[in-house]
């Protein structure tokens, strides 16, 4: 089986050792090779606990994207934007994982998507996503008497907040109520704030210790409460679902596309 390139951007980080591992552990795919701002020179294995690769970590994204059939991106949203542009120029396939984006980076994200197929997901696992379809079930099913929350944890040292799956799960609520999130979205209360607005979506984010990320979404109305929740275990299950994007994209159609696509839920 010929083996699909792949190469990671951020790779001396959380997620980026992460995915390094689970290109590792499949024999469809191999390490193109890695950039990140720290661990230059070293061995891109050894960054990730794994065996010598006869690689090593570098800062030249262009040479990584030549040298890949899909690149996939877990850094900073400053980044991204610059990524985008790598990914259209050379041709080469691309799965962005990096949240927080602004305006500007989304739209080179975006732009990009018109040269080469690209995959955008806050969230890589099989569970989130799932769970974002019984969310937009839910929100579709039960009117403005229940009050959607969605409260998420992640580890202390996460940059952005809500999280991007904690908004991702938002839309998907707001999608089956039929409205916009930016139309009705409360990001984060405090002081004297009045009486909850009726048919609004709230977010709560907790920050500590090693969580990988914890997210509920509640429906809270007259006497009674649902509560649908996700617990990853492990960062692992973002970094396998990001290469399985990988491989789904190299090969499709230039296009924008989402986990949903990939994992055959839409
Ligand atoms: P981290 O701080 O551990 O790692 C960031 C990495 O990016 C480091 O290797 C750093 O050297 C590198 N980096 C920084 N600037 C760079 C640049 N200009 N070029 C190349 N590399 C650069 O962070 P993390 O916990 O791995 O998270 C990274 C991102 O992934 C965050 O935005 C986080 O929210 C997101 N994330 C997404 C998912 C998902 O499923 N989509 C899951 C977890 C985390």
């Amino acid at each position: 089986m010929a083996e699909v390139k792949i190469g990671v951007l951020g790779c001396s980080g959380r997620m980026g050792q992460a995915v390094l591992r689970a290109v590792a552990e499949r024999q469809d795919a191999a390490i193109a090779g890695g950039v990140a701002r720290s661990l230059i020179g070293q061995d891109v294995g050894e960054v990730a606990g794994l065996p010598r690769h006869g690689v090593v970590v570098t800062n030249d994204a262009e040479a990584l994207f030549r040298a890949s059939d899909a690149v996939i991106d877990f850094t900073l949203p400053q980044a991204t934007g610059g990524y985008a542009n790598l990914a259209a120029s050379t041709g080469t396939a691309y799965v962005v994982g990096t949240t927080g984006l602004g305006e500007a980076e989304q739209a080179a994200v975006d732009e990009a998507a018109r040269f080469v197929p690209v995959v955008q997901a806050a969230n890589f696992s099989l569970g989130v996503n799932l769970l974002a379809a019984l969310v937009r079930e839910a929100a579709r099913v039960l009117d403005e008497d229940f009050d959607i929350e969605i409260a998420e944890m992640h580890h202390r040292h996460k940059l952005d907040a809500p999280s991007g799956t904690a908004l991702l799960l938002g839309r998907a609520a707001a999608a089956g109520r039929g409205v916009n999130l930016e139309d009705v979205s409360d990001r984060g209360r405090d002081g004297h704030t009045g009486e909850r607005v009726p048919g609004h979506i709230g977010f709560a984010a907790l920050r500590g210790g090693d969580v990988a990320g914890d997210h509920t979404v509640m429906f809270a109305g007259p006497e009674e409460r649902i509560e649908l929740t996700h617990k990853a275990g492990n960062r692992m299950i973002f970094a396998r679902g990001a290469v399985k994007a990988a491989l789904w994209a190299v090969g499709k159609d230039a296009g924008k596309y989402g986990m949903a696509q990939v994992l055959g839920l839409d």
